[in-house]
């Protein structure tokens, strides 16, 4: 048995985790979502002054952003869209005798609804935004928190299908946007300090599909527009990311029609907090067992 499978079946034997008979789709216990809700706490402790609008999403988004996004170009292996019956009562009788017999799909006849999952919890931001208007000349910044789908099934248990993401995101001047990304890069240190956790940053690259996606991630990496925040949860040796840093440049202003209000093009960057890799991270550091982590990182997480 390697060492993920392990650590995912200790998390179930201990309840924090609950199988649902799905890769990467798990319950969490009253315990795990403790966990999360402390960590969110400190981490509104750390951003609570900037004064960011917070917004919550579902996590379903507009298939027409979710198009517009470029997502399927970037990353068609991740995505989750959302299929329903829409047929009529005739329908219904052949797809109950489909499901009856088993031989065929009985969901090749589910259409395409108007929401797709969430790939991360920016995605619904950006169109909403533009919506509004120029983005203040001081910048703007943003509180977010959302359920996100990526079709990566898999036994490690920091790997999930749906996940929650909490993120900041800063629209402004280049200098302002790179300020605002190095200023949690320091403080993603700095909390995770605080509980405990062993950290390292590096630059890093998103999973684009393909062959031509090999240029994207070079040039991502190149440019320096990625980093994470890695902690070890299932190997030491390779350990893994808890935080993202991105830096869009004008990208995304550009694809969203984010203006200042000089005309010029807002450039975007986002922080992002994998909730239950940071939570995952505490359990495999201090043990599954929240009563005994050290003195110290309860305090700095329920006072
Ligand atoms: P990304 O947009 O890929 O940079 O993801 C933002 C953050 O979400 C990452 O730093 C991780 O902490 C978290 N994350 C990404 N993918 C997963 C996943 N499959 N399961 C759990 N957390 C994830
Ligand atoms: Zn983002």
């Amino acid at each position: 048995m390697d060492m993920q499978t392990s650590f995912l079946d200790r998390l179930f034997d201990a309840g924090l985790l609950i199988d649902t008979g799905v890769d990467g789709l798990y319950g969490r216990s009253g315990r795990f979502e403790d966990v999360i809700v402390a960590f969110e706490r400190l981490i509104d402790r750390f951003g609570g002054a900037d004064g960011a609008e917070a917004m919550r999403f579902p996590p379903g988004m507009n298939r027409a952003f979710f198009e517009k996004s470029g997502y399927m170009k970037s990353f068609p292996q991740l995505a989750g869209t959302v299929h329903s019956f829409c047929g009529n009562e005739l329908d219904h009788m052949s797809l109950l005798k489909c499901m009856e017999v088993g031989e065929e799909d009985w969901t090749k006849d589910q259409k395409a609804t108007d929401i797709v999952l969430t790939p991360a919890a920016c995605y619904p931001l950006y169109p909403t935004v533009a919506k509004r208007g120029p983005v203040p000349a001081k910048g703007a910044l943003y509180d977010l928190q959302s359920y996100c789908f990526r079709h990566e099934p898999s036994q490690d248990p920091a790997r999930q299908q749906l996940f929650r993401m909490r993120e900041y995101v800063c629209m402004g001047t280049e200098t302002h946007v790179t300020d605002f990304r190095q200023s949690w890069m320091d403080r993603g240190v700095a909390m995770m300090k605080e509980v405990g956790l062993e950290v390292a940053i590096d630059v890093a690259n998103d999973p684009f599909f393909g062959r031509a996606g090999k240029m994207l991630a070079n040039n991502q990496r190149d440019q320096n527009l990625k980093f994470e925040l890695l902690i070890p949860i299932t190997s030491v040796a390779k350990p893994t990311a808890c935080m993202s840093f991105n830096y869009h440049q004008d990208a995304f202003g550009t694809k969203w029609g984010l203006a200042m209000e000089d005309g010029s093009v807002a450039h975007t960057a986002c922080v992002g907090f994998g909730l239950e890799r940071i939570a995952l991270a505490l359990f495999h550091t201090h043990g599954l067992d929240v009563a005994d982590w050290p003195e110290s990182v309860r305090k700095t997480l329920w006072g």
